[in-house]
């Protein structure tokens, strides 16, 4: 086992990611090669804390957009993540990978609710956390809760995982010669209006100091890499 240089992690995985070729729900397929890189992480001996979306299911914006109530659509976006994270967790487990999920809105017949302290021991006994239904609050985006989470367990590094490896200067499906950046400052992500995370969860990693890097995890064995010292994607810092 190669050495790493990081003890704690934070991933974000949007809930789009979950699809796959799929237009609604989870892929297996998907789960089930995010659950390996994970078991991968947890065997090198790093501990991991990962915040799953729910666009896969519903968005609040989406749904007042049809008219449902903007909070209420929120809390059903929320609720979105927990059944998110019932699926990864389950995905998880088939890799031999113990995992608890904590929700940041009870749902206690299924799940235990977000305690900090509870959380960091359980990330101390090498279990994956998965933290469902975001903040809690209305407003906010699974981006943000990856941030906060990331800060309130002490994580080393914020990842991101996306469709693409880094940030570029514009999108590189829609324009070829787009550059890619190596590094970036929370500033220049923000001034540049670079569309990686909304502003709110950039803005909490500049003020507290929390490293992003935004990776393609589509690309197999990326998250291995990235943890080995590699590097891999955009670092935000
Ligand atoms: N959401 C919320 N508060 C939070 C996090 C999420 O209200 O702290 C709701 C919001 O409606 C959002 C939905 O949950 O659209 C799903 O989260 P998100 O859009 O961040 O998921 P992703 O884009 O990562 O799949």
């Amino acid at each position: 086992m190669s050495k790493t240089t990081f003890r704690r992690i934070l991933l974000k995985v949007s809930g789009e990611a979950l699809l796959g070729e799929l237009d609604y729900g989870i892929d297996p397929k998907v789960s089930s090669r995010i659950a390996r890189e994970v078991a991968e992480v947890v065997d090198a001996g790093v501990q991991i804390g990962i915040v799953i979306g729910g666009g896969n299911i519903f968005r609040g914006k989406g749904l007042a957009a049809s008219g449902i109530d903007r909070i209420t659509g929120d809390h059903m976006g929320m609720l979105a993540t927990v059944m998110n994270a019932l699926g990864l967790q389950d995905a998880l487990e088939r890799a031999g990978v113990t995992t608890r999920v904590m929700s940041a809105i009870s749902v206690r017949e299924v799940c235990e609710d977000y305690i900090r302290r509870r959380a960091v021991r359980h990330l101390e006994k090498n279990r994956a956390v998965i933290f469902a239904a975001g903040t809690g609050n209305p407003f906010f985006t699974t981006d943000t809760a990856a941030s906060l989470r990331a800060i309130e367990i002490g994580a080393d590094l914020m990842i991101k995982a996306t469709k693409v490896d880094g940030i570029y200067s514009a999108d590189p499906e829609l324009v070829p010669d787009a550059e890619r950046y190596e590094q970036l400052s929370y500033d220049e992500v923000i001034e540049r209006k670079l569309a990686v995370m909304d502003t709110n969860a950039i803005v909490l990693c500049r003020d507290q100091s929390m490293p992003i890097r935004i990776i393609d995890l589509n690309q197999p064995g990326n998250l291995d890499r990235l943890i080995r010292g590699e590097s891999v994607g955009t670092l935000v810092s």
